[in-house]
């Protein structure tokens, strides 16, 4: 999905895309393993793999170095998700690694395919990556 930076911010934060998660996509540091999680969910929605693959742990099961296969199975995700909303149930902040609870309400086919995950996150050199989530 196409968003302009005038458009309200797909993460839920009732800011302006530009002055959101755009910040990060266009290379600044997210400071808080949340603010990570929220650009990498608005990363999803605008399709953005590149940014996708740049924030994820190199111990994530996902994690290949086949970079083109990779990053068009994150494009095919989101051309055929509808991205309906995030809602963050809880955070667990501390130095070096971080928990993110989440609601993300997508829809694929017509069909609800909305999940909540609990985020594990890393910081290494002083970047924040995902590392790894469990459903529930
Ligand atoms: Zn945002």
């Amino acid at each position: 999905m196409k968003i302009s930076a005038n458009s309200l911010c797909p993460c839920g934060s009732s800011k302006k895309y530009k002055k959101c998660c755009k910040i990060f996509h266009n290379g600044s540091k997210p400071k808080t393993a949340l603010e990570l999680m929220k650009s990498r969910y608005c990363a999803y929605v605008i399709g953005d793999a590149k940014y996708i693959i740049k924030t994820t742990h190199p111990e994530n099961i996902e994690y290949t170095k086949d970079t083109q296969t990779w990053a068009s199975s994150i494009k095919e995700f989101s051309q055929n998700s509808e991205f309906l909303g995030l809602s963050i149930l809880d955070f667990k902040e501390d130095i070096n690694v971080s928990f993110v609870t989440f609601n993300a309400l997508i829809k694929q086919n017509a069909q609800d395919a909305s999940f909540i995950e609990k985020s594990r996150f890393e910081k290494i050199d002083g970047m924040w990556l995902y590392h790894s989530g469990q459903i529930s």
